[in-house]
């Protein structure tokens, strides 16, 4: 039997139907959130996602906010800058075009790794020596930011006989050393006790 869209119009002979609409006036069966909060450590600048904590430029706010829209979705694009959300939406065949804008708002936090360097916390120290003064900055340098990119150094001590790299993460400095194909010896000292356990310091001793 053949429809009239009320809104338009239209013959159901011309165009496909959605109910007593056509594809193009029926309402769309469309969620999108009108905004996003977002915490952000004031120190790093980085932002809170999920459980850990990243640099803006590695977060993929498009695709956090494709996840909070729900419909038939056939393809979404968002500008973080501009907050203008375009999707494509399929409606009985047809595809409709939506622009949505959608708020992305910044909550100001210390983030735990910035609020461990400031209390001055670590769980080892990566100890670099050599004989030369200046291949020992070079590595310590290396070695530091391929730490940074993980996890934080609340303090690196020049020394007499090397470099010490204090690493807030035991595992990060580990990974660190092997991600630069770096052999070192490895010392667990007795740091006292926290709740009944026992803490351990861990030193990484390199020569380069
Ligand atoms: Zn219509
Ligand atoms: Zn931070």
């Amino acid at each position: 039997m053949e429809k009239i869209c009320p809104r338009c119009g239209i013959s159901s002979e011309k165009r496909r139907f959605a109910g007593n609409f056509c594809s193009s006036c029926a309402p769309l069966k469309l969620e999108v959130p009108s905004s996003i909060e977002l915490l952000r450590c004031t120190r790093c600048e980085r932002l809170q996602i999920e459980k850990g904590w990243k640099h803006e430029g590695a977060v993929d706010l498009e695709g956090m906010v494709q996840k909070l829209c729900k419909g038939e979705i056939r393809n979404a694009s968002f500008d973080p800058q501009s907050g203008e959300l375009s999707l494509i939406v399929e409606q009985a065949g047809a595809f409709v075009e939506v622009k949505r804008k959608v708020a992305v708002n910044y909550a100001k936090t210390i983030c735990i790794d910035c609020s461990r360097t400031a209390s001055g916390y670590f769980e080892a120290i990566i100890q670099v020596r050599g004989k030369k003064r200046e291949r020992v900055e070079k590595k310590a340098g290396e070695i530091a930011n391929a730490v940074l990119k993980k996890s934080f150094i609340p303090k690196i001590e020049e020394l007499k006989e090397g470099i010490d790299i204090y690493c807030g993460s035991r595992n990060e400095a580990i990974g660190a050393l092997n991600a630069l194909r770096l052999g070192f010896l490895r010392t667990e000292k007795l740091a006292g006790e926290r709740d009944g356990k026992r803490l351990y310091r861990t030193t990484l001793a390199i020569r380069v």
